[in-house]
Order: C-alpha cells, then structure tokens, then sequence
C-alpha cells in the first residue's frame, strides 16, 4: 500500500467509474466524490479552476476530503479481517 487510494475515475470515454468502499462513507463524501468525478468530464487536470468548480457544486469538498484523509485506513483496511469466521472446524487448514 503507501500508494493513493483511488475512489473515482473517469476514463478517456468519459465513463465514471467508483471504487466499490464508497459503499462505507457518508453521503456528503459521496456527492464529493461524485461532484468530482463529473467535472473532470469538463476539467480534466486538477487545476486551481477545476477546484472552484469542484467547490462550487459541493459546498462539502474541504469536510470530506478531511473525512477520507481521517478515514482512510478504515475503509480500505483488509475485509478479511473484519468478516473472517471466529475459529470454525470446518474451515481449518482449507485457508
Ligand atoms: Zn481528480
């Protein structure tokens, strides 16, 4: 890891796509990362210009990109951990 997570993105064809954890943060993240994503359909770089815009629409850019910073390591921490079965005979030794 070390490396950005990628929440959003939008390709060359102009199709958004959203990385599945979003699922985990609250709305006023998600318009955020929504918001953000759309202008890059106008704005493609992260311009002083692109920003306004970006803050423009969403009044709540500064809070969530404060909620994912201060988040970050729990949404994108290994599931695994979190849904893995207590101790089960049954799957002994099969992991
Ligand atoms: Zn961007």
């Amino acid at each position: 890891m070390g490396q950005r997570t990628k929440w959003g993105n939008c390709s060359s064809r102009r199709n958004l796509s959203f990385n599945w954890r979003l699922i985990l943060t609250p709305d006023f993240v998600l318009r955020y990362l929504v918001t953000h994503e759309v202008v890059h359909l106008a704005i493609p770089d992260h311009s002083a210009k692109f920003w306004l815009t970006v803050q423009s629409l969403c009044p709540e850019t500064e809070k969530a990109k404060q909620w994912l910073s201060r988040h970050h390591a729990q949404i994108t921490m290994d599931l695994g951990s979190v849904f893995a079965p207590e101790c089960s005979m049954e799957n002994e030794g099969r992991f």
